[in-house]
């Protein structure tokens, strides 16, 4: 097969028959895991920063930065670096947060909401910065978890390159897991340097996704959430 054919069916299957020129700054999404190869992987880290390096350089190279210059020539290196250890160290399932759930002694079963987690991730589409505050809220059915937790889960996430919807969903997701409960909610606010340093280059609008679960659907549980957020 052809890399045309390859490319095509790709775009088929992976963009709901849109093809990658159209869902450019539209921010669709194609479901609720990030798509990865069944081989992500294979390759260690180690190896996975130097070839990254070396085709970085060659992006630089192809745009006619002179490599040799003091201040260019670490570039490539710290950008796999950063990529692989920092800004999308969240697609290596191995540096998921292992989270430790208490029993939940002080009878509190009202919800608990996290409030204002920024995090930073990146646009999936243009590989720019997305930045935003997540809140999230829960309801015990028997557990707690640590708070710091809920903010290294959202960051977990986060170190992925994204779209909003499905940032939004994964957390949900995970957290359903974890607590052992649909009970929960999130509510995330961010703003998109694809939507607001190029393309379109709107700089007040942002974007705002939720997910409401279980009692969260119940539209007092709404209102007392978006009061506490707002308060
Ligand atoms: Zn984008």
């Amino acid at each position: 097969m052809s890399t045309k054919t390859l490319n095509l069916k790709r775009n088929k299957n992976y963009l709901n028959g849109f093809t990658a020129t159209d869902i450019g700054d539209d921010h669709l999404y194609t479901g609720i895991d990030t798509p990865m190869k069944p081989d992500a992987f294979k390759m260690s880290d180690i190896d996975k920063k130097k070839r990254i390096a070396i085709l970085f350089e060659e992006i630089m190279d192809v745009m006619g930065l002179d490599l040799t210059d003091d201040s260019l020539k670490g570039t490539p290196q710290r950008v796999a670096k950063m990529y692989i250890d920092e800004i999308f160290s969240g697609l290596n399932p191995q540096n998921k947060p292992k989270v430790a759930l208490f029993e939940n002694k002080y009878q509190y079963n009202q919800m608990l909401v996290e409030k204002n987690i920024t995090f930073y991730s990146n646009c999936e589409h243009h590989f720019v910065p997305i930045i935003g505050r997540a809140h999230i809220a829960y309801i015990s059915s028997g557990k707690v978890i640590g708070l710091s937790k809920l903010n290294r889960i959202v960051q977990y996430f986060a170190k992925r390159p994204q779209v909003q919807e499905r940032l939004t969903n994964q957390i949900a997701n995970e957290l359903k897991k974890i607590l052992n409960t649909e009970d929960i909610a999130v509510i995330i606010d961010a703003k998109h340097l694809c939507v607001s340093s190029r393309g379109i280059k709107d700089d007040t609008s942002a974007t705002v996704t939720c997910y409401y679960g279980g009692q969260f659907k119940d539209q007092g549980k709404i209102t007392e959430l978006h009061n506490y957020i707002n308060n």
